[in-house]
């Protein structure tokens, strides 16, 4: 399905993680591809064609941080691992969707987890955000903004103004991370939030970034057409 066709399938809302990341695919932007399970045993097929490791994750309209529930198992490597995995999903969130099912993705390898958000702000319009994931966004704030649409410098700027931007640079001798993967994947976003006015945020967190390459291993997308994006007054009717 193209994007206009994903939208179109859409009420406003979020999208889940496999119609998000089809939105991503289709903009060009590289992602785990996710497969949805119905029972253990479409798990099973599934990570058998795509290949071990693979990684489940809880797939639930009710469910935003899947962690917290206990619904995202890293590093599956068999056929029991996905279907006890599949188990644990189904009994941790029974009680908050009973019809929770599973996605079933390739395990990504170690890289640095940085984040790219979108949001709408009703007075000046579409806000891209990035920072580093995990303490450097939620508890030091470390994160940068420009309004939609970006260019390349502004892309290089929100990376570079970053507080930890070292970690980019490489870790204890480590080699450095692809910024140039993370300028494309921003650039893109802009592109992909100017096309599509229904897209109104966006969240991929986290993106994994590699000595050469990045990719979006979560994502999720608001979808919303309802939203005036006008800076002018409310046109009054006459009585
Ligand atoms: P949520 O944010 O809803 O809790 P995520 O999908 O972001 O769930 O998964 C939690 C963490 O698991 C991510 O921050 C990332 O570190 C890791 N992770 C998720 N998916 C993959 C994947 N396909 N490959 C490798 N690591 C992953
Ligand atoms: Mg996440």
């Amino acid at each position: 399905m193209n994007v206009e066709q994903i939208l179109a399938g859409a009420k406003d809302g979020f999208l889940l993680e496999p119609e998000s990341k089809g939105i991503l695919a289709q903009s060009g932007i590289s992602t785990t591809a996710c497969r949805v399970a119905n029972t253990a045993d479409e798990a099973v097929k599934l990570a058998e064609e795509i290949g071990y490791p693979v990684v489940l994750k809880a797939l639930s309209p009710q469910i935003v941080h899947k962690s917290d529930v206990g619904g995202v198992h890293l590093d599956l490597n068999d056929a029991s691992a996905v279907r006890q995995a599949y188990q644990r999903i189904k009994g941790a969130t029974r009680v908050i969707d009973p019809e929770a099912r599973a996605t079933v993705q390739p395990m990504a390898a170690k890289g640095v987890e940085v984040i790219a958000g979108l949001t709408t702000n009703p007075q000046f319009g579409k806000v891209l955000m990035f920072g580093l994931g995990g303490i450097f966004t939620e508890l030091l704030k470390d994160v940068s903004f420009r309004l939609v649409p970006i260019e390349e410098l502004d892309a290089r700027e929100m990376i570079g103004s970053i507080e930890g931007n070292g970690v980019l640079e490489g870790f204890r001798g480590g080699p450095a991370a692809d910024v140039d993967a993370i300028v494309d994947i921003l650039l893109k976003v802009s592109t992909l939030a100017e096309s599509y006015p229904a897209i109104a945020e966006l969240d991929l967190n986290p993106i994994i970034v590699y000595p050469r390459g990045a990719v979006v291993v979560d994502a999720r997308i608001g979808v919303s057409r309802g939203r005036v994006e006008t800076r002018s007054a409310p046109v009054r009717l006459p009585k």
